[in-house]
């Protein structure tokens, strides 16, 4: 059995995000206090209010925010975090996605959850592939065979439940499905979608991150706004190098040439 599909839900973020995100900015450069100027529920989102004349040259909380987060003064979105839930990964894709730091996750367990009958993720270049594809469902199966054995074997030992399961569970493929909680704060999701949602990042991660992006997006388009994305996005160039690069963008060297 396949794993489910790919979701991604937005289950947490927090609340009045451009206000506090704004409220931050102003606070670097203005003698007021934020906490009298933070005004809740008045998301610049949906409504504009305009900032006091002569304070700013941005008219509205989102110009302000647009601008400081592409001046690189990123450090105000490190106020607002969004928590997702994730489903339809594989362990290899959850793999590639702890290696960020900057995060909390909270991630299915292979010792409390018994994993018998485990769903996988099949890349689509094997499913694609009748011969291939026959192969790999076997291997899965006989994989679950031999989880079941192992386990049974084990309790015959009299080593049950997660003493049991935390030992079978060597055998699981890297392909097997796993669901993970995970947050981040803008900053952070910025930086991943830099290098995951690259053209050179594996396929199921940069998938995955380019689902989180379409959600940020959505969600808070004055952070997540048209440099959000792949690191060409905000450089102009591409800095992968002529081996590695996709094309999308000129290498450095030759954006450099071009001036
Ligand atoms: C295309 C691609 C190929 C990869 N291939 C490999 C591979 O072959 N082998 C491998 O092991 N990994 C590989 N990685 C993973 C990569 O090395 C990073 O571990 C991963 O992308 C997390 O990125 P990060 O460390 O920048 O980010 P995060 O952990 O998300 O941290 C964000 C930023 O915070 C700062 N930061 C965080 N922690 C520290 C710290 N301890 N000290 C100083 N600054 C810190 C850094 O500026 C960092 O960029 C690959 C990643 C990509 C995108």
């Amino acid at each position: 059995m396949p794993g489910a599909e790919l979701t991604v839900k937005l289950m947490a973020m927090t609340p009045d995000a451009v206000d506090v995100v704004y409220s931050a900015c102003r606070q670097c450069y203005s003698p007021a206090f934020a906490g009298d100027e933070f005004r809740p529920h008045r998301s610049e989102e949906t409504r504009s209010t305009k900032v006091d004349a002569g304070e700013d040259a941005c008219a509205t909380k989102e110009a302000l925010i647009r601008k400081v987060v592409a001046s690189g003064h990123e450090s105000p979105l490190e106020h607002v975090s969004m928590t997702f839930a994730v489903r339809g990964i594989s362990r290899s894709c959850s793999h590639q996605l702890v290696r960020h730091r900057l995060a909390s996750y909270s991630q299915q367990s292979q010792r409390y959850v018994d994993m018998e009958a485990f769903a996988y993720v099949i890349p689509s270049s094997i499913a694609g592939d009748a011969e291939l594809s026959k192969m790999f469902e076997a291997t899965m199966q006989d994989i679950r065979q031999k989880y079941h054995r192992i386990v049974e074997a084990l309790n015959k030992k009299g080593i049950k439940g997660e003493e049991a399961t935390q030992d079978a569970r060597f055998i699981l493929p890297e392909a097997a499905e796993t669901k993970i909680v995970v947050t981040m704060n803008c900053r952070e999701l910025l930086h991943f979608f830099s290098v995951r949602c690259c053209n050179r990042a594996q396929w199921e991660i940069r998938r995955l991150a380019n689902e989180l992006l379409r959600i940020c997006k959505e969600e808070l388009p004055s952070i997540f706004g048209k440099e959000a994305g792949a690191k060409c996005e905000r450089l102009g160039y591409c800095p992968e190098g002529a081996r590695y690069t996709c094309g999308r963008y000129p290498l450095k060297e030759e954006a450099e040439k071009n001036g």
